[in-house]
């Protein structure tokens, strides 16, 4: 049974797939028709080749731009710094932001080896210079456990000098929590009340 032992051995790598999940999804694919596992495999094959970061933001984005950033309306002085997609997209769905994001992909951990080289912070910096003052504030939306905090001491260190205005979004979003299992109520609240820091 080699072959169902190692596609049992991949969806176990999923995140949040356990033992039984990850034998549940290999006897779907061993009961599907061919079609159906051609339709799966090009569907994979087509989100690696055409998903990549916005050119910008650091979203997930298919072409240049994430639809965030390719969209005209949004106000540019405001940029909302988020760890991961996920968080953007949750953020979004609470509709209570009109800025542009920058997505870190992760945050800073020293204890697991995370240092600040290994997320998009330089790149953050960089964009904030390159636009010349136009960026009047940063919102850091990072998760509110200990990375989260860190991440938002660094982010608040590096910028200072270089935008006026640098907010923390509000608690009252529960401790250790991640920002994209928050309901759309909570994180609207929590954009509203945020604070200077
Ligand atoms: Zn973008």
């Amino acid at each position: 049974m080699k072959a169902l032992e190692k596609i049992i051995g991949i969806f176990r790598r999923f995140p949040g797939v356990g033992p039984k999940q990850a034998e549940r999804f290999a006897m779907y694919v061993v009961r599907a028709s061919a079609p159906e596992i051609e339709n799966l495999v090009e569907a994979l094959r087509e989100v690696k080749a055409s998903v990549k970061y916005c050119g910008e933001c650091f979203n997930y984005a298919e072409g240049g731009l994430c639809s965030v950033c390719a969209d005209s309306g949004r106000d540019r002085s405001s940029i909302c710094v988020v760890e991961r997609p996920q968080d953007l997209a949750a953020i979004e769905k609470a509709k209570s932001f009109s800025g542009v994001y920058h997505v870190l992909h992760g945050a800073v951990s020293p204890a697991e080896g995370m240092l600040p080289e290994h997320i998009k912070l330089q790149e953050l910096v960089d964009r904030v210079k390159a636009s010349d003052g136009g960026v009047k504030e940063l919102i850091i939306a990072t998760n509110p456990d200990a990375d989260g905090e860190a991440t938002a001491m660094y982010v608040t260190r590096l910028l200072k000098p270089y935008v006026p205005k640098i907010t923390r979004i509000a608690y009252g979003v529960p401790l250790g929590g991640d920002i994209d299992y928050m309901d759309e109520v909570t994180l609207g609240y929590a954009l509203k009340g945020r604070v200077k820091i």
